[in-house]
């Protein structure tokens, strides 16, 4: 049996050009490459053959054999590319494109900032609590040694919620601290964060709900230096170093002696936009629990003891996160949210 390869397999490869789809490659593929196919023919008539032309008739089988092999792969990798390139213009799956975006939600920066927060103190030993948002005016005012013609009540526009004014939207965290003598056995540590209410006309400064972070710590012989001790941890915990802290004389109904308490801003060593230039950062009010709270909340202030402090959650997050108007903070707009 002789044939012309180079006409063979110029022949063959016209043929699987032509190929219109797999069924046709593979009936090419017997045709040509298969044992009972032309390559395979060409095979086994070699032992007939004269032995001097049983080398070259054998080398020369195979080199079709490889020429028609190739020429199969890459007509099937062309159909292949075809149907996804016709399927990609249709509206069919295109393996190729990225996948579709999938749209990721994140906590309010409030949110991180109360968990970051109450994580640091719930590792100190702290308890963490909730109280009510519409509160007894004596928990908000009373018990915490505000009484009805105390002037402090001037500086807390406060919304109330009956005629007689005996429920308000609470003015700030501190509420809890009397709950918080009623329920827990001192000594006790505890935070309360929440929501407060003032009733402001708003401005990039003033909102009329924010939030507070409360804290008490009731003990025997609790002193300034504890609560000193206390805010240097806190601030380590935020941080991850150590930060200096100052005392400033603060006037507060509810703690005496009364301070404001400023860290070392975290951000500068010479002053920047943060610190308003003056690299220390107001951080909180605080003092040591006024004896009337202590006897409120049922407490013998010949006995017992402790500090209090409140963190202005809202304001340290617009502080720490540059943000310059705190109607961002529950304005609800995405294009802010989106940020954190
Ligand atoms: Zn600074």
């Amino acid at each position: 049996m002789t044939v012309d390869h180079a006409t063979t397999l110029a022949e063959a490869r016209q043929r699987i050009a032509g190929a219109p789809d797999d069924d046709a490659l593979r009936e090419l593929e017997r045709e040509y490459v298969d044992k009972s196919g032309l390559v395979g023919q060409l095979l086994a008539a070699i032992p007939s053959l004269e032995p001097a032309e049983r080398g070259a008739a054998g080398r020369a089988a195979n080199e079709l054999k490889q020429a028609v092999v190739i020429a199969l792969e890459d007509r099937r990798r062309a159909l292949l590319t075809a149907a996804l390139d016709a399927e990609r213009k249709g509206d069919g799956f295109d393996p190729t494109l990225p996948p579709p975006s999938v749209e990721r939600g994140s906590l309010h920066p409030i949110t991180q900032a109360t968990r970051r927060l109450t994580e640091i103190f719930h590792a100190m030993g702290y308890h963490v609590l909730d109280g009510p948002e519409v509160e007894l005016d004596w928990y908000n005012f009373e018990a915490l040694n505000i009484s009805k013609d105390h002037p402090a009540r001037d500086s807390q526009d406060t919304f109330y919620c009956d005629e007689e004014g005996k429920r308000v939207l609470r003015t700030h965290t501190s509420p809890v601290q009397i709950r918080a003598l009623e329920h827990l056995e001192p000594p006790f540590r505890a935070v309360a964060p929440g929501k407060v209410f003032r009733q402001e006309s708003t401005d990039a400064s003033h909102e009329h709900t924010f939030h507070q972070m409360e804290g008490i710590v009731i003990g025997k012989d609790i002193s300034v230096a504890h609560l000193i001790s206390a805010m240097k941890t806190l601030l380590r915990g935020i941080f991850d170093r150590e930060l200096e802290v100052r005392l400033r004389p603060g006037y507060f109904p509810f703690v005496e002696p009364g301070f404001e308490l400023d860290a070392r801003c975290p951000f500068c060593t010479e002053g920047c936009g943060v610190c308003k230039r003056t690299t220390w950062i107001e951080l909180l009010p605080c003092g040591l629990v006024h004896p009337n709270v202590l006897k409120s909340g049922g407490l013998d202030p010949d006995v017992w003891s402790g500090f209090a402090f409140g963190l202005g959650l809202s304001r340290l997050v617009m502080l720490f996160r540059g943000i310059d108007d705190v109607r961002h903070l529950l304005g609800g707009d995405q294009r802010f949210l989106e940020q954190f």
